[in-house]
């Protein structure tokens, strides 16, 4: 019999990688290598769109990228100078096809192919009223309800109608999409999720790509040019980069999560480091929260630069002391139930001989659920430890994330039902701590820590403050919903 790992539901997930290029003799073949890059954002599928001369060109399949586009056959078959590709992670039901994304269309106005990292949050909201107004939904995810705005909109070119579809919503968004003659990308207002402008040099040269991530423009050579800004959309065509203006104005809030978890360490974020930040981050976990120990241990792999960093600003060498199997696959066979505390291993491995006898300074990103914590103080102190100590890179995950990122629901949060103390006593640490809201934000550059008045990032899972109205959590307490939304 075989099951998703045990430990899977303990941790975030990201829900959506995204990318896009324009005037590239490749098209089919960058697109792959850039969601291959951002493979990290989302493994239950992959699809690509590609458009050459008339037709749209589609590939789309469950599982990882490399399981659908590394067949020779595949890449061939998706020609044309410009395309658009897409990561996701279901969160809760079926990984079914027809949620599979890009999404395609025909519009009165033409053909049309959509990719979306983030969450509407007036999504089913807006999906009863198309539904009255006799729109037939095809997939369970929120993107959906953009491509029927469009298709019902007044009129107009598809960018009146993508504008005005865009409008409705709310939420959090960072789009490509595809025309017959253009590809074009979008970030919400606040600019919650990430959206990045590239261009290829070299021979091939001279193409424009848009990537969730610059992990994704550096594994095709491209460089970097700039942040999608928050509420632009660019479109990009045969005559350069257009930049439009169709929301108002409203003051960013990027998540700041994905720099403490989520973004890959080698991407750069609104201008920063990845790895940089986090390095900071644990920089500052330690001058709050130092402890005496021999060691500094990271859980890998999202650990580790937090922990050099804790390390650095503590004096306390930096040690490998759980090593990573890399080779765990998502599934594996189900253990019976007297091995199944054996599971944590599969993925993580104390080192013994860095360990025993040692006071352990254990450094991880964040606390989900706790299950896996508490099943890694158990083996460091199994291997030999004398203190363990966990010390977290983010305040307490408190709360849920509503715009892309799939998190329990509050109740199952460990920090929404605990304090920190609890926690500690929960995970059988000696000691438990977090990094201090802000410490965070002195982390991410703002001397003065967060600005309660007008807060410089998304940081709703930490505090509650939600940046965007959650409709549809009204919309669901005030009539049974119309089924799931969220695949
Ligand atoms: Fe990021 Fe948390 Fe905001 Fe979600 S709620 S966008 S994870 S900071």
């Amino acid at each position: 019999m075989f099951t998703t790992d045990p430990f899977d539901d303990d941790t975030l997930h990201e829900e959506c990688g995204v990318f896009g290029v324009f005037g590239h003799g490749q098209a089919a073949a960058v697109t792959a290598l850039g969601l291959h890059a951002l493979q990290h954002r989302g493994q239950e599928s992959a699809g690509i769109v590609t458009f050459d001369r008339d037709q749209f060109l589609p590939h789309h399949g469950l599982g990882h990228v490399s399981e659908h586009f590394s067949r020779r056959e595949v890449i061939d078959r998706l020609t044309g100078r410009a395309g658009i590709g897409h990561v996701r992670y279901a969160t809760s039901g079926v990984t079914v096809m027809r949620n599979v994304q890009p999404l395609f269309v025909e519009l009165e106005c033409g053909g049309f192919a959509l990719a979306h990292n983030g969450n509407l949050t007036n999504a089913l909201m807006l999906r009863r009223q198309l539904v009255r107004r006799g729109c037939l939904f095809q997939s369970t995810t929120d993107t959906e309800v953009i491509v029927h705005l469009m298709a019902t909109a007044r009129g107009g070119s598809v960018i009146d109608r993508m504008v005005e579809a865009l409008r409705q919503v709310e939420g959090a968004f960072s789009l490509v999409a595809l025309t017959p003659e253009a590809v074009i990308g979008v970030r919400d207002p606040l600019g919650v999720r990430p959206l990045v402008l590239g261009r290829t040099t070299g021979s091939a040269g001279g193409a424009y790509v848009l990537a969730s991530e610059t992990c994704a423009l550096d594994i095709i050579s491209a460089e970097r040019i700039r942040d999608v800004e928050p509420g632009e959309m660019l479109v990009l065509d045969q005559s350069g980069v257009h930049s439009l203006r169709p929301f108002q104005p409203r003051p960013r809030r990027f998540c700041i999560f994905e720099y403490i978890y989520f973004a890959r360490p080698d991407s750069i974020m609104e201008g920063r480091s990845v790895y940089a930040s986090r390095q900071r981050i644990g920089r500052e976990l330690a001058r709050e929260s130092g402890v005496a120990a021999d060691l500094v241990v990271p859980v890998p792999d999202s650990g580790v630069p937090a922990a050099l960093g804790y390390a650095a600003a503590s004096g306390i060498p930096f040690e490998l002391g759980i090593i990573r199997n890399h080779y765990v696959g998502r599934t594996f066979i189900e253990p019976v139930d007297s091995i199944r505390h054996l599971g944590v291993k599969l993925k993580h491995n104390a080192n013994r001989s860095i360990i025993e006898g040692r006071r352990v300074v254990l450094i991880d990103d964040s606390i989900v659920r706790g299950t896996t914590s508490k099943k890694i103080v158990e083996m460091v102190r199994g291997a030999g430890a004398s203190e363990v100590h966990m010390r977290i890179s983010s305040p307490p995950t408190s709360h849920s994330c509503f715009y892309g990122i799939d998190t329990p629901e509050e109740g199952k949060l460990l920090a929404h039902k605990m304090t920190v103390d609890e926690m500690a006593t929960y995970i059988g640490a000696d000691s438990l701590a977090f990094l201090t809201i802000d410490g965070l934000y002195r982390a991410m550059g703002c001397p003065d820590g967060r600005n309660n008045e007008a807060p410089q990032f998304c940081d709703a899972c930490f505090t509650g403050d939600y940046p965007i109205a959650l409709t549809d959590r009204d919309a669901q307490t005030n009539e049974a919903p119309l089924f799931a939304i969220r695949a």
